[in-house]
Order: structure tokens, then C-alpha cells, then sequence
């Protein structure tokens, strides 16, 4: 299946010379969001993993169908304030200024096998704070699943050493 045809561009949004990647439209068709989760399925099911881990809110749409799937858990990662009790924090750049991302505390038992999903990469800024977040949980990261890589910024730089699946590339 030819997952892009799913993904509506929308040109300059959420400002001028942004070609967004608006994955919705992939989610509301039910086979092309069963596909999309099957890929992902394939991809973690010799990896032994104990955990999904997904950044919010994306990284949830993404991650909880592949968690059912394989039997395992789902972690939320989310921004500072929304979680109710102790978590581990890590500050993280965007594009102007910075932002806190934060897991409970006891959500990653150590030695515990993550798979990491979010909907796109770009920067990688946002996954290499989560991978913070899991290491410092003692979690080893088995892999990093994404619908999306933007190969023009780079995001895979970040992630060099880890094992990483992406289903469309621009
Ligand atoms: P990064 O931290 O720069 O890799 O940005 C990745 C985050 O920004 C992901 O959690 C995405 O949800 C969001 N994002 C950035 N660009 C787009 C886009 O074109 N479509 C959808 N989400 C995007």
C-alpha cells in the first residue's frame, strides 16, 4: 500500500513555508491506519520488546494500536504538568526556545525493552528527549518507529546507534 497517498500536504501551516504532513486523513481510513500499525507490528515483533513509549499527543496515536497488537504496555511521555505523580523531566530545544517533557517515575522498569513510536521525525528533537527520559529509567531503547521521516532536517543524526523504521520518507 502506498501509505502517502493518506497524507494530506497542507502548504503553509502553521506558518508561511511550512508544507505540513497532516497524517488524519491517514488515521480515518481504517485500512490505511491498519496497514500503517501492521508495518510497525512486523518491524517490533523479533525485537522482545516489554514497552511502547510515545510522546504526546502523536506518538499516542501511533504507539497504543501497535502496544494492543503485541500484547505489552504503553508509557505516555507529556509535557511538564500533566502527569499526576513523580516524574523524570528533560528539557528539550525547539525551534524558538525550549520545552519540559516528563514520565512517571516508575512507568520503565531498568533492563525493560522500549520501542519508541511518534508520528514524524523532523529535527529529532523531540525523540532524543524521550530516549532520554527512557535510558535514565534504565530502559534500553530496542527500536524507534515513525510514519514519517523529513530527511531535509536531519533528524537522524540524533538517533545514530539506535534501530530506527520509518514508513514514508520526504
Ligand atoms: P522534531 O522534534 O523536530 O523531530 O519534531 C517532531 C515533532 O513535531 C513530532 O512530534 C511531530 O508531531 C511534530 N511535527 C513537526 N512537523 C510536523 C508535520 O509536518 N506534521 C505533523 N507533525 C509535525
Amino acid at each position: 500500500m502506498d501509505l502517502k497517498q493518506y497524507v494530506t500536504i497542507v502548504e503553509n501551516w502553521p506558518k508561511e513555508g511550512i508544507r505540513f504532513k497532516d497524517i488524519t486523513t491517514l488515521m480515518d481510513n481504517g485500512e490505511a491506519y491498519r496497514y500503517a500499525t501492521d508495518q510497525i507490528v512486523s518491524y517490533a515483533q523479533d525485537k522482545d520488546i516489554d514497552l511502547i513509549v510515545g510522546p504526546e499527543a502523536r506518538g499516542f496515536i501511533i504507539g497504543c494500536p501497535v502496544a494492543y497488537a503485541l500484547g505489552v504496555g504503553f508509557a505516555p511521555v507529556r509535557k511538564d504538568g500533566k502527569l499526576p505523580r513523580e516524574t523524570v523531566k528533560v528539557d528539550y530545544g525547539l525551534e524558538y526556545g525550549k520545552d519540559v517533557l516528563t514520565i512517571h517515575r516508575d512507568a520503565i522498569k531498568p533492563g525493560q525493552r522500549v520501542l519508541i513510536t511518534d508520528d514524524l521525525l523532523a529535527t529529532g528533537g523531540t525523540i532524543e528527549a524521550t530516549i532520554k527520559l527512557v535510558e535514565e529509567l534504565g530502559g534500553i531503547v530496542a527500536g524507534i518507529a515513525f510514519l514519517i521521516e523529513l530527511t531535509y532536517l536531519d533528524g537522524r543524526e540524533k538517533l545514530d546507534g539506535y534501530d530506527v523504521l520509518t514508513l514514508m520518507q520526504y
